[in-house]
């Protein structure tokens, strides 16, 4: 055989035994592998509790360098693999810490082919590994280890450190609220390339990302206009005031204090360790035959050094500050924020608040806004709020043409089958509008926009049929509308939701209600909320 088909057969091989999750490969510190094949956690619980104190610190500081800050701020050790597989005990890395967090291991997950090699040339040294997105991985199975993180939350994490990219510490200060137009200002990030935004007053005000350009002379990496995401923010924090979301920032503060605990423990459990080095070396010291010297001088020596370490482990416990105790939302606090809640929006539009005032209310529950522009016409928030959790809206952002739109192809497609099938501009726009399509610069399709393309694509109306069709034993969407003093786009809206089940007449392409008495009654029913759904056949 050829050695690439040796070698291709070996692959396949492996991909096979990888793709059943069979391939026995090398664990991560904290996963051992038994004789007989099967993965445990490790059975020491100081790794056990180090890496769950490590996971823990990550989701509530949300930077791999404050995890290390902050262990090495408690004097708290990490357990890495050793030469020979055995567990040794180092001072915390960033890099150590970041291939622990990357690690899909901890969650559990089997997973092959995590990186590829690129090649810039035929040489060896051309040659380098890229980690590839997850998307990308060859092969993953799931739920094959035992798990330090759900999936889930190993997906919150690849998406924190990605937002963390590239993100210096002089960005790191949020600042303090200064007046003016844009409400989160000093709060957003850059998703793009990491980088805090600034405000830019030019007409509109926009939050522009022009780090990279005022370091390289490169083209601004992203603006967005400020308006829009000011009010998708807003309302996400109005929302964010119920009771629902109250308990989760109770939660999220238990967390903390739960990891206050961990990180307790943790102490303990070092010093649980070194009395018991310490034990060990003086009861080798004993044992050994006194005039063996050589070897009794260096389980002396071993003895004393592993006496120093508990002392200095001590002094440090004995000097170690408990933290300050984070408190949990007084229930009257609770009351007050949710009554506050309800109210908020009125509130907010009046004058009673000032612009620095509403800033500070927002910096109460929100930690970073990081924005990206991953497509032309919408923008990704995510809101990072102060008990750890995400929320991820979309926002639609106007452009320029129909061919920005991420859409456009397919809502030409929709106007002109829809106006050849008799449909006026107006009925076209509301039905579109409701399945959610738009106007490059609008929220909705404008009957302007179905115009423009229905004549680039020649198809002209008969006049007859800008007015309300008359069809014999039926009612029309635009005159049952009419009849029940509502408008067409709440019947388009609830025919696309599937409340209302409808086919299209096949000959005139339009919606048609049998005119009956019982048709209105029902739909006045379920405009009054009895019913949930209507059906016509
Ligand atoms: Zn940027």
């Amino acid at each position: 055989m050829e050695l690439h088909t040796i070698r291709a057969r070996l692959t396949a091989g492996i991909l096979n035994k990888a793709e059943r999750g069979e391939l026995a490969l090398s664990l991560p510190v904290g996963l051992v592998r038994d004789e007989l094949e099967v993965v445990h956690k490790d059975p020491n619980r100081e790794v056990t509790d180090r890496i769950d104190l490590i996971f823990q610190t990550f989701l509530r500081l949300k930077s791999a360098s404050k995890v290390v800050r902050k262990l090495n701020a408690e004097n708290l050790l990490i357990p890495r693999r050793g030469r020979w597989g055995e567990i040794v005990w180092r001072k915390p890395s960033v890099a150590a810490i970041l291939s622990l967090l990357k690690n899909p291991a901890y969650a559990g997950a089997f997973v092959y082919g995590r990186t590829r090699t690129i090649r810039t040339g035929p040489a060896p040294h051309q040659a380098h590994l890229k980690r590839l997105p997850i998307e990308e991985w060859k092969i993953r199975v799931n739920d094959k280890y035992p798990a330090y993180i759900s999936w889930s939350t190993y997906e919150e994490i690849q998406a924190q450190l990605q937002d963390n990219y590239a993100e210096y510490d002089r960005n790191k200060t949020r600042g303090i609220p200064r007046p003016g137009a844009a409400l989160l200002h000093g709060l957003v990030y850059c998703g793009e390339c990491g980088h805090k935004m600034v405000v830019q007053y030019k007409g509109s005000t926009r939050y522009i990302c022009n780090y990279l350009r005022q370091q390289y002379q490169v083209p601004v990496c992203q603006y967005i206009p400020a308006d829009g995401v000011d009010r998708y923010v807003v309302q996400a924090f109005f929302d964010a005031l119920s009771a629902v979301e109250l308990d989760a920032y109770t939660k999220a503060v238990k967390t903390i204090q739960e990891t206050d605990e961990t990180i307790e423990r943790a102490h303990q459990q070092q010093l649980e360790r070194l009395r018991y080095q310490a034990a060990l070396a003086e009861r080798q010291f004993n044992q050994v035959d006194p005039d063996n010297r050589l070897v009794a001088a260096e389980l002396e020596r071993r003895w004393e050094k592993a006496l120093g370490e508990l002392k200095q482990a001590e002094s440090s416990q004995a000097q170690r500050q408990t933290p300050d105790k984070v408190t949990l939302l007084e229930p009257e606090l609770k009351t007050a924020l949710m009554t506050m809640g309800q109210k908020l929006p009125q509130i907010w539009s009046s004058n009673v608040l000032t612009q620095v005032q509403r800033k500070a209310l927002l910096r109460c529950l929100i930690d970073k806004v990081v924005v990206h522009r991953l497509q032309r016409d919408h923008v990704r928030i995510r809101i990072i709020w102060k008990g750890g959790d995400n929320t991820n809206l979309s926002m639609p952002i106007p452009v320029g043409s129909l061919a920005e739109l991420t859409n456009g192809e397919e809502l030409e497609a929709r106007i002109v089958a829809l106006a050849g099938q008799g449909c006026s501009d107006e009925e076209v726009a509301e039905q579109l509008t409701a399945e959610g399509f738009r106007s490059p610069m609008r929220l909705t399709l404008l009957p302007s926009t179905v115009k423009r393309i229905r004549l680039e694509h020649r198809i002209f109306q008969q006049r007859s049929q800008s007015h309300p069709r008359q069809i014999e034993g039926y009612l029309t969407v635009p005159q049952i509308a009419k009849m029940l003093s509502l408008s067409k786009h709440w019947f388009y809206d609830r025919i696309h939701k599937g409340m209302i089940a409808i086919a299209r007449d096949e000959k005139t392409r339009l919606y048609l209600f049998p005119d009956e008495p019982n048709t209105l009654t029902q739909l006045q029913r379920l405009k009054a909320g009895h019913i949930k759904h209507l059906r016509f056949s």
